[in-house]
């Protein structure tokens, strides 16, 4: 697709499909059309579908607070990229997005983080997943629960009970009309 200039050759298939959720995060350059966009770059990412999406959360920053409301939510694909490849995929849809290097936690035009792959537990230098944030960010466990609540991580915890345990922080479901409208309100 030309409208998503991806740099992929060469990447591993898994002989099956797999079961994916990834986070979404933007709070740079219209958040609401970079998410728009995201969902649909990685439906088409090659031999990639996104079966479901949350809604979109307004989500106040964590760490500098000198930066603008985060967008999150969540989605589900079902892929048959190798975890590494995947990774490769959704940075290079950053890229392409606009990003680059910033601070830790700094803003960012679309952050696209993989929470889980199928039942898999991968710990290598450039690949943690489980994603290590997941069980203390609301603003990824309120979109995933959304969509998946009787999902489990590998080690078993629900994503419903961890969403009930996660520490508060204020987030608001973002109504699908001001999504509609975001092009004329750039408000986020
Ligand atoms: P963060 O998402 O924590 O704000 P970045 O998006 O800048 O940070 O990611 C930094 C690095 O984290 C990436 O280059 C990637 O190699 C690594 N990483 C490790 N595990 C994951 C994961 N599950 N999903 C996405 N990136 C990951
Ligand atoms: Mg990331």
């Amino acid at each position: 697709m030309q409208d998503f200039p991806l740099l992929l050759t060469g990447y591993d298939l898994q002989p099956q499909r797999v079961d994916s959720f990834i986070a979404l995060g933007s709070n740079l350059g219209h958040p609401l059309a970079q998410l728009a966009r995201a969902f649909q770059a990685l439906d088409h990412l090659p031999h990639t579908r996104v079966l479901r999406v949350s809604q979109l959360y307004a989500n106040p920053p964590m760490g500098p607070q000198d930066q603008p409301d985060y967008v999150n939510a969540v989605a589900l694909l079902s892929t048959r990229l190798a975890p590494l490849d995947l990774l490769d995929a959704l940075k290079a849809l950053e890229h392409a997005a606009g990003r680059f290097a910033t601070r830790h936690w700094g803003a960012r035009v679309l952050d696209l983080d993989i929470l889980t792959y199928g039942t898999e537990t991968i710990d290598s230098a450039t690949l943690t997943i489980p994603h290590p944030g997941i069980s203390d960010r609301r603003f990824v466990l309120a979109p995933w629960a959304e969509i998946a609540p009787q999902i489990a991580l590998p080690d078993g915890r629900r994503i419903a009970d961890l969403l009930a345990a996660a520490p508060n922080h204020p987030l608001r479901v973002i109504p699908v009309q001001s999504a509609v409208d975001s092009n004329d309100r750039p408000s986020y």
